[in-house]
């Protein structure tokens, strides 16, 4: 028998390798932006094509590579970052694995230019499939731009796995978002099929964020600036009147890393508590810069979570800081402020940073309150939903016969179309019919209507348009105007037409014939809000989660007070459904009363 192990060829090593930085275009574009950034370049321009399948190209004004260097930067572990072991614990750059260009080399078609000020000429090299094909002097400008172009060519499996072109722009614009975040003295610009994205001139943290998630944040920031000796906090926090029912607005940074961590997200929702709504998210975006050596590095670069050797104080500092900064903006009135003794010895007023005041914070009180389960905060998208199923349960268990809702099957059932509604609670629908009575929840019922219009123009004939008398125009955040650009066709569907006007604006030419006109801005910033709710939910297509932000955005909702020939219309279209006993999420829309059942109850 002869020997059977081989080494692999670079070009496959490289390929297999590539699949844990590379995974899709958005992961490119957080490489060579991040590069950009090592490279001390203060302009970074960012070229997409087709979602990034076709191009993502990065231009900078860094400091360029030599030939050599512009060589060996695409050789697996090449890198100018660190040189021995000591220096991995002191990382500041946003690199040091030397894998990002290999990988990316290994995985498309690379053309890169590149030249240092020193230089006369620079260099421009070529690799397809981590072959180098042509190198050769060039001129060139200072900076480096290297475009990779066909993601995946070579591995079609993985190219077939690349999802929409919407779902993939979400992602480069996210990562976008971070590298433009973490740098607002950088200028950052972004072009998709030839269309300005982003152009963000250099200034501070606080006009980069108003440029990035939009100007209702301009003046309602409040600056967090904590210094210890273990870390420093700083960035913003927004006023709690800028909580939203959505996520999206929460940013974490560490040494300038972008961070996802449930954790600290969990300690600045308890540093909001009684100032928002249970159930909304505040705005952060907040930087915490501490000694490498405090955290393990070794984590992989495409991971966005990140391991602290002491969770617990990282925990108490950013709830009290951020406690910190609401409590001087006289945001919490200074009697209700009434922070945890503690936390206090937490505060930067109490520098130098200890150990025994570590071990102290520690252990009090404050981390009790913190469950094992981190997650716990996070609401569960079918919570509602499975409320319902259990509501339904019960009550077909446990309340007494007839309570459950009747299906139309049967016919028997008959409204009473000569007697009047009567409205309950301004929620419920008493409504006679020919065998007792229906409680029709009018939102519920709304729900159910609207739900099967909206399908039905959704998926064949358009849903009528009301001109704008005098068309306003809105203006959004880029990443939302992404969003926007991408519905157009489906929002022209239901009713509302929308048309581009300049970057990240549009005009409102008209809206559903049925929808009162007036507040169209608020409107389509409430649908969007709604749409964003629905957008981790991967079951529904897009229409669909169109479809079902507009009936939770336009149903009827309870405290509504409905006029006679209201609750007529409304009863009557429900019956007019082809479902009219349920909600698309399974609730009741009405519990019908059997005179039999009735008069059972009564012991009779
Ligand atoms: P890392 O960033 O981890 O060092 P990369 O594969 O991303 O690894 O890059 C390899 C090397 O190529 C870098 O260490 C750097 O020296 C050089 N390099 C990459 N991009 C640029 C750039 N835009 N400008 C200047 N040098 C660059
Ligand atoms: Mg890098």
């Amino acid at each position: 028998m002869s020997d059977i192990i081989q080494l692999l060829p670079d070009n496959i090593a490289n390929q297999i390798a590539a699949g844990e930085v590379i995974q899709r275009p958005a992961s490119a574009v957080k490489e060579l932006l991040e590069n950009a950034v090592d490279a001390g370049a203060t302009e970074v321009r960012l070229i997409i094509q087709d979602a990034g399948k076709q191009l993502v190209q990065v231009v900078d004004n860094g400091k360029g590579m030599s030939g050599t260097d512009a060589r060996m930067s695409f050789e697996r572990h090449a890198t100018s970052k660190i040189r021995n072991i000591d220096d991995l614990f002191q990382i500041r750059t946003m690199g040091f694995r030397g894998e990002a260009l290999a990988s990316i080399a290994a995985v498309s078609q690379v053309e890169l230019r590149t030249k240092r000020a020193e230089d006369e000429l620079g260099t421009y090299i070529e690799i397809d499939n981590s072959v180098v094909k042509l190198q050769e002097p060039c001129s060139a400008n200072n900076g480096t731009s290297i475009a990779m172009k066909n993601l995946f060519f070579n591995v079609p499996a993985r190219r077939n796995f690349l999802k929409s072109n919407a779902a993939e722009m979400r992602h480069i614009v996210d990562e976008f978002m971070h590298v433009a975040l973490a740098f607002p003295q950088v200028f950052f610009s972004m072009t998709s099929n030839g269309q300005q994205v982003f152009h963000l001139e250099r200034g501070n943290l606080k006009q980069r964020i108003v440029q990035l998630l939009g100007t209702p944040y301009n003046a309602r920031l409040v600056s967090v600036q904590e210094h210890t000796d273990y870390l420093d906090i700083t960035g913003f926090v927004g006023k709690p009147e800028t909580a939203k029912k959505t996520r999206g607005d929460q940013y974490l940074f560490v040494n300038n890393r972008y961070i996802r961590s449930a954790y600290l997200h969990h300690a600045i929702m308890n540093a909001y508590q009684d100032l928002i709504p249970a159930d909304a998210y505040p705005m952060y975006v907040l930087f915490f810069d501490l000694d490498p050596a405090h955290i393990d590095i070794n984590v992989h670069p495409t991971k966005q979570e990140i391991k602290f050797d002491d969770e617990k104080i990282m925990y108490a500092f950013v709830q009290a800081a951020v406690k910190h900064a609401l409590a001087q903006y006289s945001i919490t009135p200074t009697l209700d402020f009434d922070l945890d003794p503690h936390v206090q010895q937490l505060d930067a007023i109490n520098k130098p940073f200890t150990e025994d005041k570590q071990q102290y914070a520690t252990s009090s009180s404050l981390f009790h309150t913190f469950t094992q389960k981190h997650q716990a905060h996070f609401i569960d998208k079918n919570s509602g939903l499975k409320n319902w199923k259990d509501l339904m349960q019960d009550t077909q268990q446990d309340a007494s016969p007839g309570m459950q809702p009747v299906p139309r099957a049967g016919a028997a059932l008959e409204i009473d179309w000569t007697t009047d509604f009567t409205q309950i609670r301004q929620q419920f629908i008493l409504v006679p019919t020919n065998r007792g009575f229906l409680v029709v929840n009018q939102q519920l019922a709304h729900e159910r209507v609207l739900y099967e219009r909206l399908a039905d123009a959704a998926h064949g004939k358009p849903m009528a348009t009301q001109r704008s008398l005098f068309p306003i125009s809105i203006s959004c955040t880029p990443a939302d105007a992404v969003l926007v650009n991408d519905l157009l066709p489906d929002l022209q569907q239901l009713g509302y037409a929308l048309e581009p006007f300049g970057t990240n604006s549009f005009v409102v030419q008209g809206t559903p014939a049925d929808v009162e006109q007036g507040n169209e801005k608020q409107v389509i910033e409430q649908l969007l809000e709604q749409f964003k709710h629905f957008t981790s939910n991967f079951k529904f297509s897009k229409r669909e989660k169109l479809v079902r932000s507009m009936v939770s955005q336009q149903s009827i909702k309870a405290g509504k007070i409905l006029t006679s020939k209201e609750m007529h219309a409304l009863i009557s279209s429900l019956f007019a459904c082809a479902t009219t006993n349920t909600t698309i999420d399974g609730a009741p829309t009405y519990i019908e009363f059997r005179q039999e059942q009735l008069t059972r109850m009564f012991h009779q």
